[in-house]
Parts: structure tokens; sequence; C-alpha cells
């Protein structure tokens, strides 16, 4: 039976009626859940790493570090902090409301819709929902249709696990998904590119709906002279072809270094890739495939245009029956080839130069925001210039991708790269309201308050918001006389 608007509309009911039913706003149901999520992590990690080498052919040893280890991670981690977490956070009150006591009391949103790309199919879909459910909320989760193995490894297992009047799994496409936007959620986490970033906050916003986008867009990498050249190449170099061969949001998609800097820099780059992916990286088992053959295409197209021709200095190899291509670096590409305007998304890196570093500070600003920014130089004054004049989600520092791992550090975009952040308690938050709670008693009555409004009221009123005690006793003294 196809997954239409009648079917999503009953479960998003059924979820609700769970909600209502308030088991999912307690601790022990949300660790339960949790508990429950680390045992099928540990379980199943076979059927993880092989769900994901069929979608993919990731390595096993990515799928571990990067799908597997994070996902557990965030569940601990969630473990950990929860009672902290969903403790109300006492705060100050002000002069005007005094005498009262004031906190912040995080509150699920309710039922919840989270949408995941393909390209970390297993951590993009699991790391949300265990944000979900440890801010206490029921979850309909709809993997991504490009990476199926993974999609009903997910349908086939988190049943077992979780309680499912409250968590449930809807695999599917276009059609599936766009019967589940027409449904009133309370909140909706988008993974994926932005074009569908817009629909699904335009799907949002018919019922207010609060979403978190994470998005895309062209993460540079920044390249000065004064650096650890070895060092800087490696981490350059894990960071975007051991990110999943380049098809990872926050992948370096482009380097910029000095005119007089870039041959030393593609040379240092060549010899690492061949040190880590011998001389026929189509050969090794160490990268990933493209996704798929629409997504070959895509990248094929990208090499094929004439304003880059001549620009590969080093692989460039592509196999079309295996979806298999080679690390490509290009120099001196101009700015308004495609490969300079679209998110890359895959194992090919654009050089392109400038004549002093500063230079590309301005250039990455005058771009659309990127997701992550990277900066290699040992200079003090240029660490802080980046952190101060380029916007962008997040960014690193002299290496690439690893702020990602830091639970401490939301994860998210600004602009074009997406709106709200997870990861840590930062996830607990992307799915808790802050709701604001004051509380008197029936003491400390000011009738200054109530009317009839006279002149001495505004006076004593005026002082008390000013939080100046000497005129509030001068308004007091002046109603006395
Ligand atoms: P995708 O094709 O898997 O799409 C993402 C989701 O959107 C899928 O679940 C899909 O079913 C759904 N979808 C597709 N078309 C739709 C439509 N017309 N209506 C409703 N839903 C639709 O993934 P993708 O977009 O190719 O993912 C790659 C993009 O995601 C890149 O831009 C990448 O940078 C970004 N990304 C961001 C992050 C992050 O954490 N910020 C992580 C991974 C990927």
């Amino acid at each position: 039976m196809a997954f239409d608007g009648e079917r999503a509309s009953s479960m998003v009911e059924e979820l609700r009626g769970s909600f209502s039913t308030g088991k999912t706003r307690g601790y022990e149901w949300r660790a339960k859940q949790l508990k429950a999520i680390e045992r099928m992590i540990n379980e199943k990690e076979e059927d993880i790493v092989e769900a994901l080498r069929s979608d993919l052919s990731k390595p096993h040893f990515e799928s571990f570090l990067h799908e597997v280890s994070m996902a557990k991670s965030s569940c601990q981690f969630a473990l950990k902090n929860l009672k902290q977490w969903m403790k109300p956070e006492k705060v100050s009150s002000s002069l005007s409301t005094y005498p009262s006591s004031a906190s912040i009391v995080p509150e699920p949103f309710g039922v919840v819709l989270i949408i995941s790309a393909w390209n970390y199919p297993f951590l993009l879909s699991l790391d949300p929902v265990i944000g979900a459910i440890a801010a206490g909320n029921t979850v309909v989760l709809k993997p991504s249709e490009i990476s199926p193995a993974t999609a009903s490894l997910f349908t086939r297992i988190l049943p077992d696990y979780v309680d499912t009047s409250c968590v449930r799994i809807v695999e599917g496409a276009v059609p599936e998904t766009t019967a589940l936007l027409e449904q009133r959620w309370d909140k909706i986490f988008y993974t994926g590119n932005g074009k569908v970033g817009r629909i699904v906050m335009a799907a949002a916003a018919k019922h207010l709906t609060p979403v978190v986008l994470e998005l895309g867009g062209k993460s540079p990498v920044v390249v000065d002279s004064d650096i650890d050249l070895k060092v800087s190449t490696r981490r350059i170099v894990v960071g975007k072809w051991g990110s999943n061969n380049g098809q990872a949001c926050i992948a370096p998609d482009y380097i910029i270094t000095t005119k007089s800097f870039a041959a030393k820099l593609v040379d240092a780059l060549k010899s690492t890739l061949e040190e880590f992916y011998g001389k026929d990286p189509l050969e090794t088992e160490d990268l990933s495939r493209i996704v798929n053959s629409n997504h070959f295409t895509r990248l094929a197209n990208l090499l094929d245009d004439d304003k880059v021709s001549g620009k590969i200095v080093y692989g460039g190899n592509l196999d079309e029956k295996r979806l298999k291509i080679a690390p490509t670096l290009l120099l001196d590409v101009p700015e308004n080839s495609r490969i300079m305007k679209e998110e890359i998304f895959g194992p090919l890196l654009p050089i392109i130069t400038v004549d002093k570093i500063e230079d590309s500070f301005a250039l990455i600003n005058s771009r659309t925001k990127p997701l992550a920014a990277y900066l290699f130089t040992k200079k003090k004054n240029l660490q802080k210039m980046f952190v101060e004049t380029v916007s962008c989600g997040g960014m690193l520092i002299n290496d690439t991708t690893l702020h990602l791992a830091n639970p401490y550090l939301p994860f998210g975009g600004v602009g074009e790269s997406g709106t709200g952040s997870y990861h840590g308690k930062f996830s607990f938050d992307a799915f808790s309201h802050k709701k604001s709670v004051l509380s008197r008693g029936f003491g400390g009555e000011v009738s200054a308050r109530y009317p009839p409004y006279t002149p001495w009221k505004q006076n004593l009123l005026r002082a008390l918001l000013a939080g100046n005690i000497i005129s509030v006793v001068m308004a007091l003294f002046a109603r006395r006389s």
C-alpha cells in the first residue's frame, strides 16, 4: 500500500496520541530509548557497515569512524548529560518583577519529522533521532532513498529496539516525503541540499512549524605559505577524500592560495595523495565510490567544461561502470566555471590563486556563506582576521572537518548553508522549546501598577524600571507629602 497523505496523517495522529499520554516526557523513557539505540549500534555494527558498503562502497574504516562510532558517541553523550539537560535553568529576576523566581524549562515540541540525506546515511539519520528522543519527542524518520540499503536497514532493525508507538520510519522518495511534509509537525529537521530545503521551509511555513535546515555549500580552504606543508596536506587530503571521497557537506570544496605558493602546494598534495591512495587510486579500497550514476554524470560534467579544460594537474580518471572518480586537482580554474559556482560534493578539488593571502577572506565573503571554512597558517594575526571577518557555519584553523567531532560546538550553517544547529547539547536544544516560567507569591504588592494612573505612580514606575533606588524613595516620599 502506497504511503500517501492519508497514511501520513494517521501516523502523525497516532504519534500525537502517544505524545499526549506524557510517556516521552520523563527521564526514564528517554534514557531507555537511548540505551536501546546504543545497544542496537553495538549489536548491528556489521549490518551497518555492510549497508554502507552496499550504498557507497564506504571503506570499513570510514564507516566505523564516521558513522558507527560517532552515532554511538552521540548516544553516550546524551545519556551522560540528559538529567542535567532536562533540569530547569534558574535565572535571575528583575526589579520590575520583584519578588519572583524565574526559570527556563525545556519542553519537547511534540511530533517531529527528520528527513535525512544519503552521504552519511546512518549517522545523519540517527544523530537527530537521538536528539529528538533525548528532548522527549515522538519522531518520524525519513531516510534518503538514494542510500536504500541503509534506509531499509533502519526499517528492519530500529523497531526491535525503540518504542514504536513513538518512533517510526518511513522509507520513500519525493511522493512519500511530500505526503509527510503536508502534515502538521511541531518541528522539522532536514539535512540535504538547499533546493529541497526551500521546499521543506515552504511546507513548514503553512503550519508555522520551526525548522532546522542542515544544508551544504562550497567550503573553502585558505592555505598560507607559512605552514607545516606535510601536516597541512595530509589534513586537507583526509578531509577531502577521506570523507566519503569528497561526498561530505564539510569536505573542502576548493582551495585558495597565493600565486607564488600554488605550485609547491600542488606538488605536496600530489605526493600525499599518492602516499595515501597509491599510483592508481581507482583501484584502492580506501575510497568510496560515487553514490549513483546521476551524481557520477553531474561530476563528470563539471570536468567536461570548456572553462576548465587544461586545468587538471592531477587525476581526472573516471570509471563509469564502477562509478569511480580518482582524486582530481585543478589549478587556476576561472571563477565563472561551473565547478566554482556549484557545490562539488565529490573528489574534485579546484585551487584558485590570489596575490595576497588576505584577499581570500573578501573572496569568501563575496560568495554565499559556506557551511565550513578552513585556514592553514602559523600567523596569529591572519588567524584572528579569519575568525573576525569570515562568515560561515563553523571554522577550523590548521585542520579540516574535525570541528564536527567536538560535541561542545554547535554544528550547522548560516544563510545558504542552513539554519539552526545540533550535536551534543545543541541537539537537545534543537528539539526543545525553551519555556519561560516566572513564578510569584501573593506578597510584594506594588499598588502603583494599578489604576487609577496618577503622576506619582508613573514617577515610581519609571524609577523602578530604571533601577534607580534614590528616585524610588523620592517618588514614594512625594506620594506621602
Ligand atoms: P538527498 O537526495 O538524499 O535528499 C535529502 C532528502 O530530501 C531525502 O530524504 C530526499 O528524499 C528528500 N527529497 C529530495 N527531493 C525532495 C523533494 N522534491 N521534496 C521533498 N523531499 C525531497 O540528499 P542531497 O540533497 O543530495 O544531499 C546532499 C546535500 O546535502 C549537499 O548539499 C550537502 O552539502 C548537504 N548535506 C548537509 C549536511 C549537514 O549536516 N549540513 C550533511 C550532509 C549533506
